[in-house]
C-alpha cells in the first residue's frame, strides 16, 4: 500500500478556477475584451517568478514602438485622446464623449488608428468640432506630452484632424492590393516619405548575395528613409531609432540575466541585449540560434522585432513580446508529434523532391502566457513558431508553441453564445463540436506550428522571398493544410493524440464553414479579404469546394432561405486537402510567383457579396463581437522590511481602460514623433 501525503492547508493563493473566473471584461465596436488565467504561476520558484516579472517589464516597455511603427501619428493621436479622456471637464455623459471613448478603445485595440485585423482606418463617430472643442478645453500642461516646443492646441488640432477624420489619408495600414505601389499606399511607418516600392526592392536586391546560404534578415530592424535623395536605413537600437524605449527594455533584460534559470538562458538574454545595443543582424541570428537551442528552461520569451506581416514586402518586423512558461502536462502531446516528425514528413502527399530528408530539431511545447505585449496585445496569436529565418530553421530547428491558457479563454467565452445553433447544419455537427472542437482545434494548431511550417524544403537557389506579397498567404496555407491532412490519419489516433477516429470531422467542418462563410463576419460589406491568415483559409475552403463539386464533397445548402455548409464526404475532403498541399508545396519549393499569385487571386481574395450580406445579417442578430482582445494580469513584487523580494503576486482585477491608461503612464518613454 502506498500512503499519499497531501500538503495540508496550503496558504498559497491558487489560480481562480475556470467556473469562478470572468473571462469577458469589456465590449465595444466589433471587439470583445477577455481576461486570461495564468494557471500554476504560484507553483513556480521565487526566482522563476522574479525572472518573469523582469521579462514582463521588458515586454511592456516596447508598447510605444509598435504604435509608431504602425503610423507616425499614432502616438500623437493616442496621447491627445487619453488626455481628453482623463481631463475633459465638459459633459462626460454626452453621446460625443462616449463616441470619442469608443474610438480611443479601438485605438488601444489596434495599436493605432487602423483596425488590427482588417487594417482599415477607423471611422470616428464623434465630430471634428467636438474633437477641436475638447482639445481646446485642456490646459497646456495636460497636452505637454504631445505639444512640440512652441506648438499650440490649435496646431495640434490642425495636424490631427485629417489623420483621424479624413478617410482618404492613410486608408490602409498595410496595403496588399495588386497593381499599385504597396509602399506608397500603406499607412504604416516602416518607410520614410516618398520611398517607392521599386526603390525598396532595388535597395535590398542590391544588398542580397544570391550565393549566401545563411543570409541575415535584411531590413528587419530599420526604417528605410530618403535623405538628400539617398536611401538610408535608420536602425532600431540603443543610440538609434526608438532608443528611449530600447534602453529601458535592455535595463529590464539586464535584471533578468541576474535571475536566469541556467547559464544557457543567461547567454540567450545577454545576446539579445547585445543585439539591441548594436542593431547588428548577424548578432540577431546568433541570438536566434541560442534562443532556439534553449529547450531546458521552463520560462521562455519572445522579445523584439519579430514578425513581418505589417510590411507589405515582408521584410520589416513589428515589435512584440510574449513571456511564458512551459505547461508540462500538455507539452507531452506536442512531444509525441515532434518525436514522430520524420514519419509525418516521409508520408506527406507532396512530391518527394520537395521533402526534407531529415526533419531537424522540431521542438514543441504547450505554454502558459504570463504577459502579452507589442504586436501580441491586445489581440494575440494562439501559437508561435520561431525563428523566421529559413536557414536557421533548417540547420537549428524551430521552437513551436501553443498558448493554451489563451485558447482556454477563447473556448470558455464562446460556450453557449448561439453561434453553433445559427450556422451549423445539424445537431450532428454541433454535437461533434461540443465533444471534439477544443481538442481538435488545439491539435490543428500544434500540427500547423510544430510540423507544418517546418516541413518541406526550397529547391537550391530559390529565393525565400520569391512569392513576395503572396508569400505569407501561401506559407500559412501550407502549414494549415499539413495539419488538416494529418488530422484524419489513423496514425493520430494510434499515437493517442485524438480519442476517436471521427473526431477530426469536428475540425474539418469548422474549417470549411469558417473559410467559406463565417469568417466573412470579420469583413466590412463590399471589401475584399486582405489578411494573410484569412486569405489562406478562404483559399483552402474555396479550392476544395470547387474541386469536389462534381462529387458533392461539400455542398452549400439552403434551408428557410439561409445558407449552410454541408460536408458529405470527409475522406474525399482529406484527399483534396492532400492535393492542394502538394500544389502549394510545389509553388513554395520552386518559388513559382505566378502560380502563387494565380491561386491567391482566384480563391483567396474576392468575396461573394450576396452570401456576405446574408452572413453579416445572421451574425448581427447574435450580437457577438467578431474580434477579441485581452487584458493582462497585473504582477507586483512583494518585499520584506529589508527590501528583499519575497514573492511576486498576480492579480486579475484591472479593467481594459485602466490598464491602457496605466501602460501609457508607466511604459511610455518614446517622443511623440520619432
Ligand atoms: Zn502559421
Amino acid at each position: 500500500m502506498t500512503t499519499v501525503l497531501l500538503a495540508c492547508g496550503s496558504q498559497k493563493s491558487a489560480t481562480p478556477a475556470i467556473e469562478d473566473f470572468t473571462y469577458s471584461v469589456d465590449k465595444f465596436a466589433d471587439i470583445e475584451i477577455l481576461r486570461y488565467r495564468v494557471p500554476d504561476f504560484e507553483s513556480l520558484s521565487l526566482k522563476q517568478k522574479e525572472l518573469i516579472y523582469y521579462l514582463n517589464q521588458a515586454a511592456l516597455e516596447g508598447r510605444d514602438i509598435l504604435y509608431d511603427q504602425n503610423n507616425k501619428y499614432n502616438l500623437a493621436v493616442r496621447r491627445t485622446l487619453e488626455s481628453v479622456y482623463e481631463n475633459y471637464k465638459g459633459d462626460r455623459n454626452s453621446e460625443q464623449f462616449g463616441q470619442l471613448t469608443t474610438y480611443l478603445k479601438r485605438v488601444w485595440m489596434g495599436n493605432g488608428i487602423h483596425h488590427h485585423y482588417s487594417e482599415d482606418k477607423f471611422t470616428p463617430e464623434f465630430t471634428k468640432e467636438f474633437f477641436a472643442e475638447a482639445v481646446k478645453s485642456l490646459k497646456a500642461e495636460e497636452l505637454a506630452a504631445v505639444l512640440l516646443p512652441g506648438e499650440t492646441a490649435d496646431d495640434l488640432i490642425q495636424q490631427l484632424t485629417p489623420v483621424i477624420f479624413d478617410p482618404a489619408l492613410y486608408p490602409k495600414r498595410t496595403n496588399q492590393a495588386d497593381g499599385v505601389d504597396l509602399i506608397l499606399t500603406s499607412g504604416n511607418n516602416y518607410y520614410g516619405e516618398g520611398v517607392t516600392q521599386p526603390e525598396v526592392e532595388a535597395f535590398y536586391a542590391n544588398m542580397k548575395d544570391p550565393n549566401d546560404s545563411t543570409p541575415i534578415s535584411y531590413g528587419l530592424n530599420s526604417k528605410l528613409v530618403k535623405e538628400n535623395g539617398k536611401l538610408v536605413e535608420k536602425t532600431y537600437k540603443v543610440g538609434g531609432l526608438y532608443t528611449q524605449a530600447i534602453e529601458r527594455i535592455v535595463g529590464w533584460l539586464e535584471k533578468a540575466v541576474t535571475v536566469a534559470e541556467n547559464d544557457q538562458q543567461k547567454e540567450v538574454i545577454k545576446s539579445l541585449i547585445s543585439f539591441y545595443k548594436t542593431g547588428d543582424l548577424n548578432t540577431y541570428d546568433e541570438y536566434s540560434i541560442k534562443w532556439v537551442e534553449d529547450l531546458n528552461s521552463q520560462v521562455d520569451f519572445v522579445n523584439g522585432f519579430t514578425e513581418t506581416y505589417g510590411d507589405p514586402l515582408g521584410m520589416k518586423a513589428s515589435w512584440e513580446s510574449i513571456v511564458n512558461f512551459k505547461n508540462v502536462e500538455a507539452t507531452k502531446r506536442t512531444q509525441t508529434i515532434s518525436a514522430n516528425a520524420q514519419w509525418f514528413e516521409d508520408n506527406s502527399p507532396i512530391d518527394p523532391k520537395f521533402k526534407k530528408e531529415k526533419v531537424k530539431g522540431v521542438s514543441a511545447k504547450v505554454i502558459t502566457a504570463a504577459i502579452l505585449a507589442g504586436d501580441c496585445y491586445p489581440a494575440t496569436p494562439i501559437g508561435v513558431n520561431l525563428p523566421n529565418a529559413n536557414w536557421i530553421r533548417a540547420e537549428h530547428g524551430s521552437k513551436s508553441v501553443t498558448i493554451e491558457n489563451i485558447t482556454e479563454a477563447y473556448d470558455q467565452a464562446s460556450l453557449g453564445n448561439g453561434f453553433a445553433e445559427e450556422f451549423m447544419w445539424s445537431d450532428t455537427e454541433r454535437q461533434r463540436a461540443k465533444d471534439f472542437a477544443s481538442i481538435t482545434n488545439n491539435l490543428h494548431t500544434d500540427l500547423h506550428e510544430c510540423l507544418g511550417h517546418g516541413s518541406g524544403k526550397l529547391l537550391p537557389g530559390v529565393d525565400p522571398d520569391a512569392l513576395k506579397a503572396y508569400g505569407s498567404t501561401i506559407e500559412e496555407a501550407r502549414a494549415d493544410l499539413f495539419g488538416l491532412y494529418y488530422m484524419a490519419d489513423p496514425k493520430i489516433v494510434e499515437l493517442g493524440l485524438l480519442p476517436d477516429k471521427e473526431a477530426y470531422k469536428a475540425e474539418y467542418y469548422q474549417f470549411i464553414m469558417n473559410g467559406l462563410m463565417t469568417q466573412l463576419t470579420r469583413i466590412q460589406p463590399g471589401k475584399n479579404i486582405e489578411e494573410a491568415h484569412m486569405r489562406n483559409r478562404q483559399l483552402i475552403a474555396a479550392w476544395v469546394y470547387e474541386k469536389g463539386k462534381a462529387d458533392k464533397v461539400i455542398e452549400m445548402k439552403k434551408r428557410d432561405g439561409e445558407t449552410f455548409v454541408v460536408v458529405n464526404d470527409y475522406q474525399k475532403l482529406r484527399t483534396l486537402f492532400g492535393q492542394l498541399l502538394a500544389e502549394i508545396q510545389r509553388i513554395r519549393s520552386t518559388g513559382d510567383f505566378e502560380g502563387g499569385k494565380k491561386l491567391v487571386e482566384a480563391y483567396a481574395v474576392k468575396v461573394d457579396q450576396t452570401l456576405h450580406a446574408e452572413v453579416l445579417d445572421r451574425y448581427k442578430k447574435l450580437n457577438l463581437a467578431p474580434y477579441r482582445g485581452f487584458v493582462n494580469p497585473v504582477y507586483s513584487l512583494v518585499k520584506d522590511a529589508s527590501g528583499k523580494i519575497t514573492d511576486v503576486k498576480i492579480s486579475y482585477d484591472e479593467n481594459y481602460v485602466d490598464q491602457h491608461l496605466r501602460y501609457s503612464k508607466e511604459y511610455s518613454s518614446l517622443p511623440t514623433f520619432n
